[in-house]
């Protein structure tokens, strides 16, 4: 009566997902901390501080603080064009000590005084020259 039921050997292998292995996917944007990316001078692609060369177009990358950084670039831009306006190129600057900072502050506030009073001068004159030369002309 009670036939004996005949297991099929084939569930001997059992087959089951395994959950630890597989973990849980973040499927959220979690954005890995990705290095500060900078833009390639040459393609304009980001690289990275680390690089050498630039993975988009091969170019060496110059790292280091910016040409608007060094003490010769500051001086030459207050000369010529910035004058007392340099000076906040000055206090960002990351290539000078705080004395030097000092020192260059004080010697751009002098140059643009100077300047200032040397430009007063020049207009002065040249306002004195226009008067005597209107009085000679009224004269005729
Ligand atoms: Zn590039």
């Amino acid at each position: 009566m009670t036939a004996p039921t005949p297991s099929p050997s084939a569930s001997s292998g059992s087959f089951s997902t395994p959950e630890s292995a597989q973990g849980r996917t973040p499927g959220g944007p979690t954005k890995a901390p990705e290095p500060k990316l900078l833009p390639c001078k040459s393609c304009g692609s980001g690289v990275t501080a680390v690089d050498k060369f630039c993975r988009h177009c091969g170019r060496k990358i110059e790292s280091g603080p910016p040409w608007y950084h060094q003490r010769i670039a500051i001086i030459i831009l207050t000369l010529t064009i910035l004058g007392p306006f340099s000076l906040p190129l000055v206090w960002k600057s990351s290539l000078m000590t705080q004395r030097q900072k000092w020192i260059l502050g004080i010697a751009i506030s002098l140059f643009s005084v100077g300047l200032i009073v040397v430009f007063g001068r020049v207009v002065r004159i040249v306002f004195e020259q226009f008067a005597e030369l209107s009085r000679e002309l009224n004269s005729f």
